[in-house]
C-alpha cells in the first residue's frame, strides 16, 4: 500500500469522536505534505528540533503535537507554535511551560503524562502527583490549560495487559475529572494497539508507523 492507501486504511479504523495524530517523527516534509493534501491537519513529533525544523517550512495550519519526553530548557524553541504538549510529566516542566507562555500571552494546552507501564523506559508522573497537580497548583498557572491526560502501554505482545493498562489510565482520567472537569482528552494508543485504546476510552492516537511505514 501506498501512503494514501494506508492512511485512508487507519481512517477507517478511527470513529469521528476519535482525533488521529499522525507521527511523523524521522519522516521527511514529503510525506507530510502528502498527508496534509489529504486532510491531515494534526502531526506528532517526538524532538523539538526535528519539530521547529519541520514547522518552519511546512503549512503554518498545521497542528503540531509534541508527544515525546521535553526537557525543560527546549520549551522555549517551541512555545510559539506547538499545538498542544502531551508529554508534561513534571510539575517543574508546568512550571517553566507557564512561564514560557505567560511571556508570549499564550494559554498553552497540555496534557499530563501519567505512568501505567511496568517498564522503566517510560517517562510519566504517578496518579498521585497528577492529582496534586490539579487540586494545588493549577489555580497558580494562569497560562497553561490541562486539557486532559496521555499514558502508553507496555510494550508487549500480552493484549490483556494492554487493555488493562488502558483500562487504567481511563480509570485516572474519570478520577482526576472529578477534581478538574476541564479534562476532556485521553491521548493513548499507537499502530499497535489502537483499537485496544479506542474501546477502552481513548479521544486521541497517535499513529505513526501503520501510516508512514517503519522508522529506521
Ligand atoms: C513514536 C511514537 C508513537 C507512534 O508509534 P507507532 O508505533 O509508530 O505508531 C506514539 N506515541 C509516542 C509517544 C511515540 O513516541
Amino acid at each position: 500500500m501506498n501512503l494514501a492507501e494506508k492512511y485512508h486504511n487507519i481512517q477507517q479504523q478511527v470513529p469521528s469522536s476519535v482525533q488521529l495524530i499522525a507521527v511523523s517523527k524521522t519522516k521527511p516534509q514529503e510525506d507530510i505534505r502528502e498527508l496534509y493534501q489529504l486532510g491531515q491537519r494534526d502531526f506528532g513529533e517526538n524532538k523539538i528540533q526535528e519539530m521547529c525544523d519541520k514547522s518552519a517550512v511546512l503549512p503554518s495550519d498545521i497542528r503540531w503535537h509534541m508527544i515525546g519526553h521535553v526537557q525543560t530548557n527546549k520549551v522555549k524553541y517551541m512555545i510559539d507554535f506547538v499545538h498542544l504538549i502531551h508529554g508534561v510529566d513534571s510539575l517543574k516542566l508546568l512550571k517553566e511551560i507557564n512561564k514560557r507562555a505567560q511571556n508570549i500571552d499564550k494559554i498553552q494546552n497540555v496534557l499530563l503524562q501519567l505512568k501505567v507501564a511496568e517498564e522503566d523506559s517510560k517517562f510519566g508522573m504517578s496518579f498521585a502527583d497528577a492529582q496534586e497537580i490539579l487540586s494545588q497548583e493549577i489555580d497558580k498557572l494562569q497560562n497553561v490549560k490541562i486539557i486532559g491526560i496521555m499514558g502508553m502501554a507496555t510494550f508487549t505482545d500480552n493484549r490483556k495487559q494492554i487493555q488493562d493498562e488502558f483500562n487504567t489510565l481511563k480509570n485516572y482520567f474519570d478520577q482526576l475529572k472529578v477534581i478538574s472537569p476541564n479534562l476532556q482528552e485521553i491521548s493513548m494508543g499507537m499502530s499497535s494497539d489502537f483499537p485496544l485504546a479506542i474501546a477502552e476510552g481513548s479521544t486521541m492516537i497517535r499513529v505513526g508507523s501503520s501510516i508512514f511505514g517503519h522508522r529506521n
